[in-house]
């Protein structure tokens, strides 16, 4: 697996009983500092969900 960012879990407390929004934030943001796990399937089917949403919307990046 990879490595743990000590600091930035410190930092990034989940949430004790956390929303499903909570913890695709969270991921997220982890998944950007900190390579300890890999993402749950829940929580990539979440981000691809929004994904869409935002794409949806008609919001232009780029
Ligand atoms: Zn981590």
């Amino acid at each position: 697996m990879g490595k743990t960012n000590a600091s930035w879990h410190a930092a990034n407390r989940m949430p004790p009983r956390p929303t499903l929004a909570q913890r695709v934030d969270w991921h997220i943001a982890h998944a950007a500092h900190c390579a300890c796990r890999t993402m749950p399937e829940t929580i990539k089917a979440e981000i691809s969900r929004r994904a869409g949403q935002e794409t949806a919307k008609s919001k232009s990046n780029r």
